[in-house]
């Protein structure tokens, strides 16, 4: 039966009652949310069931999405608007006095991950889903997630992240799929018929499955997201209370075993937390791949086409280990020769970069691979030998080479190495960052192997980042352009006819005011903060990390404040700069950098004489929802790190979408944003990514001399540890000491000029309305191009060697070998008929 609004109250307070033995007014929000949850995972299951019996008929080939996080953010309202209930269910509650919206904020964020790496992944499995692709994702259920960030005296405090608390209502716990994961022991040969490997003396865990439904848009596809979490198995749990000593050990055991899935990135400064996070890098591909292969079994397929039904992507190097994983199961226990285990393993696997920075390559040393993951490492040896003999061929004597491009060197295993050498595709996340690979960090690989490198450019889910948390934004395009850019987001470009059109402006301009009214409200009540509506938010949120650059706002701050104590009627926009982000626990400068910006907004929000026109607030624990609610409330948008260091970015691309102006760097996906809406549009300033890499080649930057020269770096430097701020003067001593005596290796000084000269140039932008609020239409017209539905398809026919079904739409690509392929979609006809249908002009 169709659901309609009776029916859903019917079942409802029915389910209600039976949850919670309570009448409806005696329930809390927490139990209406769990009910409200309960009810939309009935009828997500029925779909689910569906969903797999229609992949397995129709021999589908299977993605998996191997990631150590997935930053999922709140599910129930985004299960709602995907079954196309929202709506009538929004409408339903109200009728029994319940505001859905209290209900969605009961929920929350699973802590499944911790910053962009891990929200890309979440925003691929949506569009796989809305696509109607067979693509799942593969992680570990943390049980204390990353953490959770407590602003205490200005200081970052870590506490666990206790999420799954309340339980989640959106896993399904399957205890019959539980597979094996043995750690240790050691390996024997036997050689009778062939060479055999016995894995001996090993120790068991249990990796037990939680499955978390991934909905489709309206199309009744429901994907999963396998979350895999750590149990003791049960031999090794003998106590009876006749011993109590082997109790304790049992307990003991029981605790070492589960802190493999207790948190995301577990300190790894000591040599315990590296082999602890060893350990759950393999325990998440060994997991997953054992149930893929057992499925693929399941769907009596032949082995040796194994990599023409499945693929796996492994997201940067944390599962590269699937690799020699895969290798294992198909050797050890399906008895292939290496030759075909490898030709398969290859076509199977692909592999995305994500960064650049050569502290971020991660690197096992040989004895711990050796000690943890004996048989593993016997299989990594014979993939580099045989890899060095191949390089040895064509390099012959060209040592240096071959140790640079090896997998096991200096005995260290390096795992981007590996990684590049079992995959038969290897991609950057936006143009420049692929180039850098390219000609730069990985360029000796894209010369040997030059067609396994390929970009792909990182895209968002527009429904979420959109539809979902912009309703009034949606609505405003669906009157205007209708609603096609839900399924189709490049028809967003529809709305550029209305660039001009000052109506439609003010329309805009009320919601933006109205999305700032409801942060405004939120800082209010939380931090007990009053900021202006009508100044300027300006948005500086994402992890906090020297090359992300919050010290350079930090800064022009700084100076701002500097000039209105000595002149409060300085003619500027009242600002209010909204900074977020966590620093990783063992980060000093980045924890740092936090107290800094904690410590000015005291100075300056308290300061009446420069009456209101700048206010700093910082926002406690950054996630997903505090992100959805400070997106479509921004005017400005900070991506400013140094050029070259941030691969792709993709905050940057959610503040478009929402009409925030961008003021950044030429990097990553920066660059790609401004060949869309044109230099008009977007407020760029500072070293170019090349400036930068020939600076940390060949020198040349003196930090002093910025210093020297400009007063104003002077005057803000100076005042870290001259008592200005009201903490002790050596507080942020080394803050300081890191630009000036350890060469402010991020360009902080060097760009700061520029970055000040930008800023000036947006505040006079800003004083005109109506160019301002045009540049606003702009950026959410070309905003479709980043959507995660172009990208996804792009990794689907490129990398994943999938035909989508797509049907007839512009995916934006600029890539004519993507387009070309894209049947019955040329994307600059069908731009063209976009175009001449609504006489827009589009800059080049
Ligand atoms: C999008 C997002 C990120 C990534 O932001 P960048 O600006 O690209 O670093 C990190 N955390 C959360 C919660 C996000 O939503």
């Amino acid at each position: 039966m169709k659901l309609n609004k009776e029916l859903f109250k019917d079942q409802f307070l029915e389910k209600l009652m039976t949850m919670h033995v309570k009448s409806l007014e005696e329930t809390s929000n927490a139990e209406r949310y769990r009910t409200l949850s309960s009810l939309v995972r009935d009828y997500i299951s029925k779909k689910w069931i569906a969903s797999d019996q229609h992949y397995q008929q129709e021999g589908s080939k299977q993605v998996y999405y191997l990631s150590i996080e997935f930053l999922i953010g709140r599910m129930l309202g985004m299960n709602l608007l995907n079954l196309g209930i929202y709506d009538l269910c929004k409408e339903a509650l109200a009728e029994l006095g319940i505001s859905l919206d209290v209900l969605e904020k009961a929920e929350e964020d699973p802590g499944l991950g911790n910053g962009g790496l891990g929200r890309l992944a979440a925003c691929y499995l949506d569009s796989m889903a809305a696509e109607s692709l067979p693509g799942h994702g593969c992680s570990l259920r943390y049980r204390y997630g990353f953490f959770e960030q407590k602003i205490v005296n200005g200081y970052q405090v870590e506490v666990p992240d206790n999420w799954l608390d309340q339980g989640f209502p959106w896993e399904f716990k399957r205890s019959d799929q539980t597979v094996s994961v043995n750690f240790g022991g050691n390996i024997r040969v036997v050689s009778n018929d062939k060479l055999r490997y016995l894995h001996e003396n090993y120790d068991t865990v249990f990796a037990v499955p939680y499955d978390v439904p991934i909905l489709g848009y309206k199309n009744d596809t429901i994907n999963t997201l396998r979350i895999w979490s750590a149990e003791a198995s049960e031999e090794n749990f003998i106590c009876s209370t006749a011993d109590m000593l082997d109790c304790v050990t049992s307990m003991e055991y029981t605790k070492t075993v589960e802190s493999l899935s207790s948190v995301l990135y577990p300190d790894d400064s000591a040599y315990e937390g590296k082999v602890l996070r060893l350990k759950q890098h393999y325990f998440l591909v060994s997991a997953s791949l054992q149930s893929i292969i057992k499925n693929y079994k399941q769907r009596a397929l032949p082995l040796d086409h194994l990599a023409d039904y499945i693929a796996i992507h492994i997201n940067d190097t944390h599962p590269a280990l699937a690799i020699p994983e895969m290798m294992r199961i198909l050797i050890d226990v399906e008895e292939m020769g290496w030759d075909e285990a490898w030709k398969i393993t290859v076509n199977i696997f692909s592999y995305t970069n994500h960064t650049v920075l050569p502290e971020a390559l991660e690197k096992w040393p040989i004895d711990m691979i050796q000690n943890l993951l004996p048989r593993l490492y016997l299989i990594i040896n014979e993939m580099n030998e045989r890899f060095c003999h191949e390089l040895w061929n064509r390099y012959p004597g060209d040592w240096d080479k071959i140790r640079s491009m090896a997998i096991i060197s200096d005995h260290t295993i390096h795992m981007a190495n590996l990684a590049i050498v079992g995959s038969h595709s290897v991609n950057g996340v936006a143009q420049i960052h692929t180039e850098i690979l390219k000609t730069r960090v990985m360029n000796q690989f894209h010369q040997f192997y030059p067609t396994r490198f390929n970009n792909k450019t990182n895209g968002v889910a527009h429904r979420r980042w959109l539809l979902k948390i912009n309703p009034r934004l949606s609505s405003l395009l669906n009157e205007s352009i209708g609603s096609s850019w839900i399924s189709h987001p490049c028809d967003l470009l529809k709305i550029l006819k209305y660039a001009d059109d000052h109506v439609f402006q003010e329309k805009l301009a009320r919601i933006k005011r109205y999305n700032k009214s409801r942060l405004a409200e939120h800082i209010r009540d939380v931090q007990g903060i009053r900021i202006d509506v009508d100044s300027i938010f300006d948005s500086h949120i994402k992890r906090i990390h020297g090359y992300k650059r919050q010290t350079m706002n930090v800064f022009h701050i700084m100076h701002l404040y500097n000039l209105l104590r000595e002149n409060p009627d300085l003619d500027i926009i009242p600002r209010t700069f909204i900074f977020g982000g966590k620093a990783a626990p063992g980060y000093h400068l980045a924890k740092q950098t936090i107290k800094l910006i904690n410590t000015l907004a005291t100075v300056i929000n308290k300061d009446k004489s420069i009456r209101d026109k700048i206010k700093v607030v910082f926002i406690e624990n950054y996630n997903v929802t505090m992100a959805e609610l400070i997106i479509p409330a921004t005017n400005v948008s900070e991506q400013i790190p140094t050029a070259s260091q941030e691969a792709c970015g993709t905050g940057n691309m959610k503040f478009m979408m929402n009409g925030a102006i961008t003021i950044g760097t030429l990097d990553g996906a920066n660059i790609e944003i401004r060949n869309v809406v044109g230099d008009n549009n977007i407020v760029f300033f500072g070293l170019t990514a090349n400036e930068v890499l020939e600076l940390h080649e060949h020198g040349g930057y003196n930090p002093w001399d910025v210093y020297n020269k400009d007063e104003r770096i002077k005057t803000v430097l100076d005042q870290l540890i001259n008592g200005f701020f009201p903490v002790g003067t050596d507080e942020f001593k080394s803050l300081f000491e890191s630009f000036l005596y350890h060469n402010d290796q991020f360009f902080v000084l060097k760009d700061f000029a520029s970055y000040a000269d930008a800023q000036l140039r947006l505040d006079q932008q800003y004083r005109n309305r109506n160019q301002w609020l045009s540049m606003c239409v702009h950026n959410i017209a070309h905003s479709g191009k980043f959507s995660g539905d172009r990208t996804f398809t792009e990794y689907a026919m490129d990398v994943w060697n999938m035909n989508p079904t797509i049907s007839p739409q512009c995916y934006c690509s600029n890539d004519d070998k993507f387009t070309s392929r894209l049947h019955g979609c040329a994307f600059t006809s069908k731009l063209q008929q976009t175009i001449s249908s609504n006489n827009i002009h589009v800059p080049h």
